[in-house]
């Protein structure tokens, strides 16, 4: 299995707009971050390599450009904030010869549904629309012949969902792990979480927060995601080295691709 980081960035993305501080204005490639989202791919299933993409943020079209993505089985949604779903309209290639099956939870759909009504509305043929099937998660399901797990996190006081599949398991937005969901997690290796910055915050984990998270799950190899302009690359890299060797944390780059 491969695991593609297509964003890596918390919600205002890296560079911010406006912003001229020494991270935004950074040289180095790994210091410009899209919104957090990543490519899985399994090995070949039926004659083909299986892809599933986890959120669909605004630079969506970007990503699977930059990704040379040309088709993918299904969009695994976290939750519906707009870093998150807001590049929904941009699968529409990727659902011209097949509908995409979109799973989330109920509050993630529900306002799937109301952000993007157009889509669900009757409209004329022809209507440039993603052809899209929202299916609710409630446990267990395939998708491109890989099988996932849907892992309840809080975000905040919203319920969103982490993805597991195998010994790899996605968790972004994340600013409290139940322990009702640590079973869920035994066993997972490569975890990617969310780690904003160094100083606490309301609805997303710090960088101590996520690897401490890494840590509860017994995680081997830990990568970052969902981080904001104060940090550089090289100074997370440092930071993670410090703080969370014993899970292998690092922070996670656009582009950066694992083999699990
Ligand atoms: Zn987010
Ligand atoms: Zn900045
Ligand atoms: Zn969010």
């Amino acid at each position: 299995m491969r695991v593609l980081f297509l964003g890596t960035g918390t919600s205002f993305g890296v560079p911010v707009i406006g912003c001229s501080c020494r991270v935004c204005a950074s040289s180095d490639p790994r210091d410009k971050r899209y919104r957090a989202s990543v490519l899985i791919e399994s090995g070949r299933v039926h004659g083909g390599a299986a892809a599933v993409v986890v959120d669909a943020g605004p630079e969506f079209r970007l990503q699977a450009l930059r990704a040379g993505i040309s088709s993918i089985d299904a969009l695994l949604l976290t939750h519906a904030h707009a870093d998150h779903v807001n590049g929904l309209d941009d699968v529409r290639p990727l659902t011209k010869d097949r509908i995409l099956p979109v799973y989330g939870n109920a509050e993630t759909l529900a306002e799937t549904r109301e952000r993007f009504a157009y889509i669900f509305r009757e409209t004329q043929a022809g209507g440039g629309k993603p052809r899209v099937d929202l299916r609710l998660a409630t446990g267990p399901l395939s998708a491109g012949g890989m099988d996932f797990v849907p892992i309840p996190v809080s975000h905040g006081v919203l319920p969103i969902l982490g993805w597991r599949t195998g010994r790899f398991a996605y968790i972004t937005d994340c600013s409290d792990l139940p322990a009702a969901s640590l079973p869920l997690l035994a066993g997972v290796e490569v975890l990617v979480i969310n780690g904003l910055r160094r100083k606490p915050h309301e609805t997303h984990f710090s960088l101590d927060q996520g690897m401490d998270a890494a840590k509860r799950i017994g995680a081997k190899r830990t990568w970052l995601t969902h981080m904001n302009h104060e940090s550089t690359h090289e100074e997370l890299e440092d930071y993670c080295a410090q703080r969370g060797a014993d899970v292998g944390a690092r922070p996670a780059w656009d582009s950066l691709e694992i083999e699990i």
